[in-house]
């Protein structure tokens, strides 16, 4: 299949950060033109088989897909998984242990807003929350915004919820070794997420791709919402020279919040090859 396709492999709906369903995002994925769909939740596929009834009622082709969080050197890194059997048990225990923990760091997440003034936070937070399980930090930003403490999610994230502010709780998520293996085993493709949102020195960087493709790791997304257009280059180099195939995917959460819409964001760069090619087979 050629790089020219409208392809989103990267969203989210209210089983884990966003605020639409499966439905409704079909739906706009659809009204916005995207060809080829894939629904991304954060540590958590409950979502999919929704998507994929609502991708066919659409016309949509669509993908498995999911968002697992990982550390890596002591940061934490996105790896979405597409093209996945979703019945598969590995990819689902692994999910579960994953998600586990969420609360009692949203907890201490709270206690921490408390000592500079913000309280009820958690109480706050979990009124946006579809998922209690899924309790994350973008629910406490909404919160924020809700309650006059910030003008949007972005300020909030850099007042209150990044490393060295008062709600931010380090997290011990999944090793990137496990989460590649459950995506491939499951018999899908692990793609790094938006590689230029770390903050990862040259070196580091290197042995993210390094270990990720030792481990099995196929894909990398160059086309993202959370990318320049300067940054689409770079990244389309580093997947030629680690012979990744390329991803495209906005990321999109929320109507309003997110600034890129579903199916918006410009085509692969040529030359690239892009993940749908290995995944034709898994396409629905
Ligand atoms: P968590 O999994 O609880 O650490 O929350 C991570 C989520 O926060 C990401 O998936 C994004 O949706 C959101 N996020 C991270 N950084 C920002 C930011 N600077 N502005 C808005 N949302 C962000
Ligand atoms: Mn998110
Ligand atoms: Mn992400
Ligand atoms: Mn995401």
């Amino acid at each position: 299949m050629t790089t020219i396709l409208n392809a989103d492999l990267h969203c989210h709906s209210v089983v884990s950060d966003g605020t639409l369903t499966p439905e409704e995002l079909a739906a706009r994925a659809s009204a916005n033109g995207v060809e080829l769909w894939a629904l991304t939740d954060h540590d958590e596929i409950g979502g999919v088989q929704r998507a994929a009834l609502a991708a066919k009622a659409h016309g949509l082709k669509f993908l498995t897909g999911v968002e697992i969080s990982v550390t890596f050197i002591g940061q934490t890194v996105h790896i979405v998984g597409l093209g996945f059997d979703a019945d598969n048990n590995q990819l689902h225990e692994g999910l579960r242990r994953t998600r586990g923990g969420r609360k009692e760091r949203a907890m201490e997440m709270s206690d921490g807003l408390a000592q500079v003034g913000i309280s009820g936070a958690y109480e706050g937070a979990l009124k946006f929350v579809g998922n209690p399980e899924l309790i994350s930090r973008t629910h406490f930003a909404r919160f924020l915004v809700e309650s006059g403490v910030c003008k949007e999610t972005n300020e909030v994230f850099r007042k209150f919820l990044t490393e060295g502010k008062p709600g931010f709780v380090p997290h011990r998520w999944a090793t990137l070794k496990d989460a590649v293996t459950w995506i491939t085993e499951a018999g899908g493709m692990a793609v790094i997420a938006h590689p230029a949102r770390y903050k990862f020195t040259p070196n580091e960087e290197f042995a993210l791709f390094n270990e990720f493709k030792n481990h099995g790791g196929q894909g990398v997304e160059v086309v993202t919402g959370s990318h320049s257009a300067a940054e689409y280059l770079v990244y389309a180099e580093t997947a030629k020279e680690f012979g990744l195939a390329a991803s495209r995917g906005s990321d999109f959460h929320s109507p309003g919040e997110s600034h890129t819409e579903l199916g918006s964001l410009p085509l692969l760069p040529g030359q690239l090859t892009p993940v749908w090619e290995a995944l034709a087979g898994r396409i629905q």
